[in-house]
């Protein structure tokens, strides 16, 4: 074959993720899963996400395969369907693994504040599925893209049970979009993954006694990286680690710090369909029309003068939420109101809800999930609160940022690499930090907003014109993305990715093995595997999900 010029190829990237959006979300996670693959297609990589499907995605929307997934797991073959979607808005395939026993359940990774019992063994049928969904559908990626605990086996699973196999030369690359969940077992899980006990030392899975996932991930991925800048800094300090700081220090030249977009067709103040009118920087008069609306909605005055502050998030230690209750009290005395929309810890929501009960004219909590409400707060507000303890990236703030909302935040991971301070000489900055994560500095800070608020108006306004106008896009980030494939493709090859009909035929012994039949065309809609009927007709019945 050497010397005979092939076609042009697309770089094959396979995105594995246990979420993303809309199918399923929890978190940052399933935006980044749900965007980012979209992005990569536009600079052409062929991307393909695998997920599983969960209870409530819509399945009876979406195309079954012919055939059934067999995936090896410690008990037997697990025996999976296969459904085909694609992201909203693009090209991009979703292959959901459709396996009832691990999936069909009410949460996706257990009741709040829980994990179900057998989450290693749900999740590491999500990687040895998508390796082996690789094989039979004929996409053999040259980067396999796992992101967080749940897919840290996948990096384990080409340097081992492929090896001298097909997925041989796939490289690998690992990101972080929360170090805290590590996927950590007992030590004797280790079968559940299906490998062996000489896997089980400190070079791979054993982490003082336990079993942890992402220490392997850590240790076998061709490359590393995490959400932002920062948080890449952050994470190799015995503060941050997570205990695995270590380890995150000895591949330091391997791991790269990538700052998350946002999705800006969704969160665009200009043509949100959520909102009760629509802005830009340059006409904010809709601003106004959707604080009046929130403050109605929220049995507040409706008063343009009083300083809107909101807060949206999981009601968790990590976002900060208990600093936050400590501050309220000299908070509410002051001349502003507050939303908060979250869930998740029984203290966080216990609290945060009988103070709005206690308050009602300045403090309202809504405990629920609700996107549409998310969005109808990021437009109202006029200041977003984020005191996280620590923070990968954040979505949150860059949301607020781009309807003029300025964020109040804690000077940590992407939140640092999102918001520029305020300078009070010269009105600079997009939003204020502080350091110390208690209740006094947090409460300082919201008085420095207050007093900026009413003593210097125009640094507001120009404030707000100025976070709008930043960059967010996933477009800088998937250039970055791409670059780190090659990067990593390299490493994994010893030589470049090579493109275009004058590329040299495959060097690698892996590569020169792929079989033809395996070679998907450029456009992925035209190299799936044939449904089962006709494409796009919908199964005539349910198909059984229990
Ligand atoms: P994390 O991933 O740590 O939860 P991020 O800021 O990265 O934090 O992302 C959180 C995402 O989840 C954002 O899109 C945010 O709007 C959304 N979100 C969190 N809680 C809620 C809620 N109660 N209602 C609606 N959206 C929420």
């Amino acid at each position: 074959m050497l010397g005979v010029p092939r076609e042009p190829q697309p770089l094959r990237v396979l995105y594995v993720s246990s979420e993303a959006a809309p199918f399923a979300k929890t978190g940052g996670l399933g935006d980044v899963s749900g965007v980012l693959p979209r992005a990569l297609r536009r600079r052409g990589i062929d991307v393909r996400v695998v997920m599983p499907l969960y209870a409530g995605i819509r399945w009876d929307a979406l195309e079954r395969l012919e055939g059934t997934l067999e995936v090896p797991m410690w008990w037997g073959r697990a025996r999976a369907a296969v459904r085909l979607g694609r992201l909203p808005d693009g090209d991009v395939p979703v292959y959901f693994l459709e396996y009832n026993r691990y999936f069909d359940r009410p949460f996706l990774y257990g009741p709040p504040g829980d994990g179900y019992g057998d989450n290693i063994e749900r999740f590491t049928f999500l990687s040895r599925g998508a390796l082996e969904l690789t094989k039979v559908i004929g996409f053999l990626p040259d980067v396999v893209h796992a992101n967080d605990w749940q897919t840290a086996l996948l990096p384990v699973y080409v340097n081992t049970v492929e090896w001298a196999q097909p997925l041989h030369g796939t490289a690998t690359i690992y990101t972080i979009h929360n170090l805290l969940h590590q996927g950590v077992s007992d030590g004797g899980a280790l079968f559940v993954t299906g490998l062996g006990r000489e896997h089980y030392h400190p070079g791979e899975f054993e982490h003082f006694g336990t079993l942890n996932l992402t220490k392997a991930a850590l240790r076998h991925a061709t490359l590393l990286s995490t959400v932002s800048p920062t948080y890449a800094r952050e994470i190799q300090t015995a503060q941050a680690g997570c205990g695995l700081d270590g380890v995150l220090r000895e591949r330091r030249a391997d791991l790269f710090g990538i700052l998350n977009g946002i999705d800006t067709e969704q969160w665009n103040p200009a043509t949100d369909p959520h909102i009760a009118d629509r802005f830009t920087a340059e006409h904010m008069d809709g601003k106004r029309t959707c604080k009046a609306a929130l403050q109605a909605a929220a049995g507040f005055a409706v008063d343009p003068r009083i300083p809107l502050f909101a807060v949206i998030g999981r009601l968790t230690y990590q976002k900060g939420y208990d600093v936050l209750a400590h501050s309220m009290d000299r908070l509410l005395s002051w001349d502003l109101q507050m939303v908060l929309l979250g869930t998740g810890d029984r203290d966080g929501e216990e609290f945060f809800g009988a103070l709005s009960a206690r308050r009602p004219d300045k403090f309202k909590a809504w405990l629920t999930f609700d996107e549409a409400l998310a969005h109808r707060i990021e437009a109202g507000a006029d200041f977003f609160v984020m005191p996280s303890r620590f923070e990968p990236c954040g979505l949150n703030q860059m949301y607020s940022l781009r309807y003029g909302t300025l964020p109040v935040a804690r000077a940590t991971g992407g939140l640092v690499d999102t918001v520029r301070n305020y300078q009070e000489a010269t009105g600079e900055g997009t939003g204020f930090l502080f350091g110390d994560l208690t209740p006094g500095a947090l409460a300082d800070t919201v008085g420095w907003a207050l007093s900026t608020w009413f003593d210097r108006p125009a640094h507001v306004q120009a404030m707000r014109r100025r976070a709008m106008g930043e960059d967010f896009s996933w477009d800088r980030a998937a250039a970055r993305y791409e670059q780190l494939y090659l990067d990593a493709y390299r490493r994994r090859r010893g030589h470049p990715f090579a493109t275009g009909p004058t590329a040299p035929a495959a060097q690698s012994a892996t590569a020169s093995s792929r079989p033809q039949t395996f070679a998907p065309s450029p456009a992925p809609r035209t190299s799936t595997p044939r449904p089962a009927g006709r494409r796009g007709r919908r199964p005539a019945r349910r198909s059984p999900r229990k």
